[in-house]
């Protein structure tokens, strides 16, 4: 017995509609023409379906539940100036600077940016005596202008020195980052280390210790590698390489523990560039130690793919519940603001639901029902908008980032669509009557028509946040 494919209908009511998706095992040659459509034997080919279990409607065991992160890996609490990392703290956003620090002002000036965005570390290079004599210049900057962020030094190679004949800046900074793999080398690297962590003991400053690799510690390679030959079954190379980079930064923190740096006064991580060897060697790391991790992908690129690639990666890890901090890599555009990759940590956290920080909005793609750009100008004008509202709107009401809002393009989601938000807007498509229903936490609150709807809606916003939310004033 024979039926045409064109005409299966598949037991969750769908029709499958064309041979081009049928699994490999329907090969044409198992078929016979007939006409303009494949015939396959109908005992083949239900049997082929049986393989795929469709769960009944009714069958309460497979209904969705929530997703969720895991609970967060229990992790030693570090102090950063007035800022927690680990210890089941929020996870923190960090971002680092790309001015040169010998320049106070410039430097004082993005770090204000970067923490006005929303960043709550900033790191900052510290790689000549120049620049470590500017750091206390650049803190009373930042003071002038009222911004009290955190400011962590970045350390390679020199920095027992420059710590040592700067004072001001070893006081100055909040944390000192150290990379195992170029603190020094040969046998000068035990000494200059011990160095850095005798500074941060005198200076009360914790330490990031940042294992990168493309910096990896090659005494550490070499002895991992004489390891692997005498295996019986030896690693891959890029096996060996992912040990040396989390043996590096635990052998190089319980050294520092060693020297008297207090577990709550180190942080670790492990950077690679790649997403899948970043999730491969933090899942493996944060198995071995109970350290603050510190999560980036390091040299993730520009533009969206940089984006992608850290979304891609840390995603993962923090829905494992792995990361106490976390900092997006991302190379700007000749001349863009820096501020980019604070924006894209702090949504990357707030879409996965694990921190609020600014009102999303919710957006429709567009499509061919709506070929007029005013919902997606509107779109726009409404994030701008909550986003230069937001550093006032935190100060004056409780809870205010938590609000939703939805714009969108016709009426096939937007009325639904809208619903889900505390106010949504649900713009005509083509051929729709002229007017933009107005939902209000549910319910149609009215319609708007004309020329000035992004006005009147921006001023429906406001009015929304000055009665809904509770006023810190009391
Ligand atoms: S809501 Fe309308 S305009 Fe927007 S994507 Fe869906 S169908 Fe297209």
């Amino acid at each position: 017995m024979f039926v045409p494919l064109g005409s299966i209908i598949l037991p969750a009511g769908q029709k499958w509609p064309c041979c081009a998706v049928l699994p490999h095992k329907f090969a044409f040659s198992r078929g016979e023409r007939s006409g303009s459509v494949m015939l396959f034997p109908l005992p083949r080919l239900l049997a082929a379906f049986s393989t795929r279990p469709m769960p009944l409607m009714s069958d309460q065991t497979s209904s969705p539940r929530l997703a969720q992160p895991a609970q967060r890996r229990p992790s030693v609490a570090v102090r950063i100036g007035k800022i927690t990392v680990g210890g089941g703290a929020p996870v923190v956003v960090q971002s680092m600077t790309n001015t040169d620090t010998e320049d106070p002002a410039s430097t004082a000036k993005q770090i204000a940016e970067l923490a006005r965005a929303g960043s709550e570390l900033v790191r900052i290079t510290v790689n000549t005596p120049a620049a470590a004599a500017a750091v206390p210049r650049i803190r009373e900057r930042l003071e002038m202008m009222g911004v009290d962020v955190p400011i962590i030094g970045d350390f390679h190679y020199n920095g027992h020195q420059l710590l040592e004949a700067e004072p001001a800046c070893a006081e100055a900074l909040a944390k000192y980052r150290i990379n195992p793999g170029n603190v020094g080398f040969g046998k000068k690297k035990d000494s200059q280390f011990a160095s850095i962590i005798e500074m941060a003991l005198r200076y009360d400053k914790p330490v990031r210790i940042g294992a990168n690799w493309g910096s990896l510690d090659q005494s550490m390679v070499a002895m991992l590698m004489d390891e692997n030959h005498k295996r019986a079954e030896p690693w891959e190379a890029s096996h060996v390489a992912r040990e040396a980079l989390i043996r590096s930064a635990l052998d190089s923190a319980l050294r520092a523990e060693e020297i008297g740096l207090p577990r709550d006064r180190i942080i670790l991580s492990c950077k690679v560039s790649g997403v899948q060897e970043l999730i491969a060697v933090y899942r493996d790391i944060a198995g071995r130690c109970d350290y603050a991790l510190h999560l980036g992908l390091t040299e993730a690129g520009m533009g969206s793919k940089g984006i992608t690639a850290s979304s891609a990666a840390l995603a993962v890890l923090l829905q494992e519940g792995l990361g106490d901090t976390i900092r997006i890599s991302l190379t700007p555009e000749p001349g863009a603001s820096r501020t980019g990759e604070v924006i894209v940590a702090q949504e990357l956290l707030q879409t996965m639901g694990l921190r609020a920080f600014t009102p999303l909005v919710t957006a429709c793609p567009g499509c061919g029902r709506t070929t007029s750009e005013f919902f997606q100008v509107l779109a726009r004008t409404v994030q701008s908008h909550v986003r230069e509202q937001m550093p006032l709107w935190r100060v004056k009401y409780d809870g205010v980032e938590n609000l939703t809002l939805a714009v969108m393009g016709c009426v096939v989601n937007g009325p639904g669509e809208s619903k889900h938000a505390n106010i949504g807007i649900s713009l005509p498509g083509n051929g729709e009557a002229p007017s933009a229903p107005v939902f209000i936490d549910g319910e149609k609150a009215m319609t708007l028509r004309g020329d000035n709807i992004a006005h009147e809606f921006i001023g429906i916003l406001d009015q929304y946040v000055a009665t809904k939310f509770v006023s810190r004033a009391g």
